[in-house]
């Protein structure tokens, strides 16, 4: 089943991050790896995390409901070729300062395109996560572009990241509700209060 999500708001910087106690998801990759496709099908909203890509909001962080149990994080997709290196620099520290500070953190959703595995970037991200003892989960994305004979080295290639890669696809629905009951998993988790972020 879809999890209902609806826009909250969008941070260009950790200050402007909404204050919250309820448990939150971020999902994390390089841009293009297909990071609104798989939102927007999670949630079965067409068009959600178009909302991320409006001019302005690809470089902030994007916060979603989703039925009201959860914020899902749309965190700016990095290693743009085009970007220039001020750009590149201020999103990879928003980045790691969310990840360091944000108290209602509970898991990161790493997204990785199937056909290149993990490289330097999504591993710091990982360890980043890991040191927090927070829970890390790796998506190897448009799975569906990989045959079935190159499926297995695929799957293989993101051992370096230490987490086994749960394969998705947003145009044949693959892993799909996989991936939402394990944030709905999350969900349960005991939420902390506003009160004691710092
Ligand atoms: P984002 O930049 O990470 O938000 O990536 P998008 O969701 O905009 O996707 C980037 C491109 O990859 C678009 O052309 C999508 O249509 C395509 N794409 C996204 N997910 C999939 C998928 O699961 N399978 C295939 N074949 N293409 C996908």
């Amino acid at each position: 089943m879809a999890i209902t999500a609806r826009f909250i708001s969008s941070a260009p910087a950790l200050s402007d991050c909404p204050r919250s106690d309820r448990v939150e998801v971020a999902l994390a990759g390089r841009s293009n790896v297909g990071k609104s496709s798989l939102l927007n099908a999670i949630t079965g909203v067409k068009g959600l995390a178009r909302t991320s890509k409006t001019p302005g909001r690809t470089r902030s962080i994007n916060f979603f409901d989703a039925a009201g149990r959860l914020t899902l994080v749309d965190l700016p997709g990095f290693g743009y070729a085009k970007m220039g290196r001020t750009d590149a620099a201020r999103i990879t520290k928003l980045l790691f300062d969310y990840l360091a500070k944000r108290e209602n953190l509970a898991a990161l959703v790493i997204l990785i395109d199937g056909r290149r595995g993990p490289e330097e970037e999504e591993i710091a991200l990982a360890e980043a996560v890991r040191g927090r003892g927070l829970e890390v989960i790796v998506v190897a994305t448009k799975w569906d572009k990989l045959r079935n004979s190159q499926r297995g080295a695929a799957f293989r290639s993101f051992e370096p990241i230490g987490v086994e890669p749960m394969p998705c696809s947003a145009v044949d629905g693959e892993g799909i509700e996989a991936l939402r009951r394990r944030l709905v998993e999350l969900a349960r988790q005991q939420p902390i209060h506003a009160d004691d972020q710092g």
